[in-house]
């Protein structure tokens, strides 16, 4: 039953034109399939409509070529024939009685026009200001050029319209839409009536406006996504974004509040507590009639009624809290609390755009696999012929892979060595910042509580004798990896010499409780995610003077796609971390690493009274081994698999999905060497060619 102080979320409230039915309303996010992947786009929003979001946004959807951000993907509305995909997304996102929203988006100082090979035109010319630092400059745009930007952005509302969206959203925050240019005197510096002063500053936006409600007749609501600080001297701060409000109080029908960089609006749960720009919003209310809509990585219907009876915002905007459960909304409305999923805040959806592959998230394995897979965040498919498995340790994969089987009806033997459910997850959650990640077992262990068809056995360390003893008609082995002794990884792909006079440490180690203290550290980082860093800070805590050692450029270089890598920078070099970039231990000796220059080799002698290596993992693939030479299909094993960490070490978000990969494929006939998802190729168009 829900708790009538949670009936506020699903009291209607008026946008404009349009009513959305509650207050869980899904900003617009990226998804790393855009224009590529059109159903599968379709398809993972449909299931933000059936989860009972209120209102369903797109991602950023380019309305021009003059503006495009390749090489990440997203949505294009360019001419007429991009109107059917994105009308089949605005239905998908109707079909529950969701309000659709298109965010329309032109990039101006942060599109290089990679694709389309256009002059970029911005406000003010100069570098294009993206994270690959093209060697590209945009142009300043006269006046002549702003009128062409209202006609582009008028047929962009038209086409919304013919779509079938009932809201507009005019892209003006994390530094990437051309309205923030406009506003922040750091990118406009022009002289003319759209320079200056704020209202000069403002008048495109009010322009736009306009247009927008004369072009599609008023019938659509027409929000702004503002930025709500840039730092910096010449940055929109959130004082300017406060008079601008106060001055046009009523130019849109609702304020989206997000941050002024995406680093800063999308933080990890390392770096950002739920509800961290509470501070940047409060107050922006009283200035507007209009409703106003932030963002907060919001999982919690206590935080988020909070929001809204203290006055601070009216709809509670979520992009990962409904990535990671798009069913939140009906799960409170249902009081099904015990149901949701929480996003634990490690961006790797984020990292699905930034390395322009198809986003994936370590909660909701089913994300973007809607379509691709026919997967479903909460149902699973009906079990086979077969009736029983066994699973073999109890990590992200193995318990993914539980849930999922007795979801789809088996039963469910889940056997683990130690006394604790989780795996890695139980241990890394104890790590400086990284308590989230325990989401990962909580959900999925609390999930199976309840759940009479599943056995789960602590402290019950399997031999392969035990595992065909136990009759279950499919085995799977998650039984992890461990982290590497011996500086294996990207760079040394042998172990260096290394005196064993010297104390060397694993992450393993440190998270045993096996740390030194109030020593010289030596960390060694060839796996540039988010452990070394985390180590660093762990070290530090226990009053050690550390020197992070990494072959790369920058530290955690990985986590510029997780949007962390500045944070963690400014982090390490705040408490008193000494940095050696582009440089490797050539040995290790008694009381001091060797370290090489990447570039040079040049050699240098670093005194430590430790090392730690964070490198690479070894897959526990042993027990897979044993068993696979037995006579297992004697005993009855109809397949035995070795999955997760244990088959490849990866990200915890690649573990659950090989947990869910191998539930989904019991019993299922073998598909040979077809794909194990569905594509989309974009269809030949039939024009001639017009070379001689
Ligand atoms: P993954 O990320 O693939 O889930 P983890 O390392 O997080 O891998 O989890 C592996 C789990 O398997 C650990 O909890 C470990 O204790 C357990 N395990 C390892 N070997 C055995 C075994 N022989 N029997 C039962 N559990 C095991
Ligand atoms: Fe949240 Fe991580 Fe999933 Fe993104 S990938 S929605 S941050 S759990």
């Amino acid at each position: 039953m829900r708790d009538p102080r949670h009936d506020i979320l699903f009291t209607p409230l008026q946008i404009g034109p349009k009513t959305a039915k509650n207050r869980f309303y899904q900003v617009p996010h990226c998804n790393g399939g855009g224009y590529r992947d059109p159903s599968a786009v379709v398809e993972m929003r449909r299931t933000k409509a059936e989860g009972g979001w209120g209102v369903i946004f797109t991602e950023q959807t380019e309305i021009h070529p003059t503006s495009e951000i390749t090489p990440f993907i997203e949505q294009h509305l360019w001419e007429d024939k991009d109107i059917p995909a994105l009308a089949r997304m605005a239905e998908a996102m109707k079909s529950h009685g969701a309000l659709a929203g298109i965010q329309l988006a032109y990039s101006g100082i942060n599109g290089p026009n990679l694709y389309s090979r256009e002059v970029p035109l911005a406000v003010t010319g100069g570098p294009i200001l993206t994270f690959t630092s093209d060697p590209v400059q945009a142009r300043t745009m006269d006046k002549e050029d702003i009128r062409d930007l209202r006609r582009w952005f008028r047929a962009a509302f038209r086409r919304s319209h013919q779509a079938g969206f009932d809201l507009i959203c005019l892209y003006g925050a994390h530094g990437f839409g051309i309205l923030q240019h406009f506003l922040s005197r750091a990118t406009n510096h022009r002289t003319d009536e759209y320079g200056g002063d704020l209202r000069n500053r403002a008048r495109f936006l009010r322009e736009i406006v306009e247009d927008a409600r004369e072009t599609t007749k008023g019938e659509l609501a027409v929000t702004l996504r503002m930025s709500l600080h840039e730092a910096g001297a010449y940055g929109f701060s959130n004082a300017e974004l406060r008079d601008f409000i106060a001055m046009h109080a009523e130019l849109p029908d609702l304020w989206d509040l997000a941050n002024g960089t995406w680093e800063a609006c999308s933080g990890t749960s390392r770096f950002k507590d739920e509800g961290a720009q509470e501070e940047l919003v409060r107050g922006i209310k009283e200035l507007t009639p209009k409703p106003v809509v932030g963002v907060g990585r919001f999982t919690s219907p206590d935080a988020m009624v909070r929001q809204i009876r203290t006055g601070v915002l009216d709809f509670i905007g979520a992009a990962r809290p409904s990535i990671a459960d798009p069913f939140l909304p009906l799960k409170v409305q249902e009081g099904r609390y015990e149901d949701i999923r929480e996003c634990i805040g490690c961006n790797i959806c984020v990292s699905g755009d930034m390395t322009q592959g198809i986003s994936r998230c370590t909660q909701n394995t089913a994300f973007m696999e809607e379509w691709r897979k026919g997967w479903h965040p909460d149902r699973a498919r009906p079990k086979g012929a077969s009736e029983s498995v066994l699973i073999v340790g109890a990590g992200p994969t193995g318990l993914e892979a539980a849930l999922q089987a007795a979801r789809r009806g088996y039963r469910v033997t889940l056997a683990e060595a130690s006394t604790t459910l989780g795996g890695r997850v139980a241990k890394e959650r104890l790590l400086p910042g990284l308590s989230a990640w325990g989401r990962v077992a909580d959900y999925r262990t609390g999930q199976m509580a309840v759940m009479p068809t599943v056995d789960i056995y602590r402290d019950s360390p399997l031999t392969a004798e035990d595992i065909l003893a136990m009759g279950a008609e499919h085995v799977a082995i998650a039984t992890g990896a461990t982290w590497r002794r011996d500086a294996v990884a990207r760079l040394h792909l042998h172990p260096i010499p290394t005196d064993p006079a010297m104390p060397l440490y694993t992450p393993d180690d440190l998270m045993a409780g096996r740390a030194p203290e109030g020593q010289t550290v030596a960390l060694y980082d060839d796996d540039h995610f988010y452990m070394g860093s985390v180590l660093a800070e762990l070290l530090v805590a226990k009053g050690n003077r550390v020197h992070f050692i990494t072959p790369s450029v920058k530290v955690a270089e990985w986590t510029d796609n997780t949007l962390e890598q500045g944070t963690i920078m400014r982090r390490l070099l705040e408490i008193g971390v000494e940095i050696h970039l582009s440089k490797a231990p050539d040995a290790i000796g008694k009381a001091e690493m060797t370290l090489g220059c990447t570039w040079t080799g040049r050699q240098t002698a670093l005194p430590a009274d430790a090392v730690v290596f964070v490198t690479s993992r070894r897959p526990n693939d042993s027990l897979f081994h044993d068993a696979k030479v037995l006579d297992w299909q004697a005993a009855g094993i109809r397949s035995l698999k070795l999955i997760g960490d244990a088959a490849a070490p990866g990200p915890i978000a690649w573990a659950t999905y090989a947990g869910r990969a191998w539930a989904e494929d019991l019993d299922q006939p073998d598909r040979g060497d077809a794909l194990s998802f569905r594509r989309e190729i974009a269809a030949l168009d039939p024009g001639v060619s017009l070379l001689p």
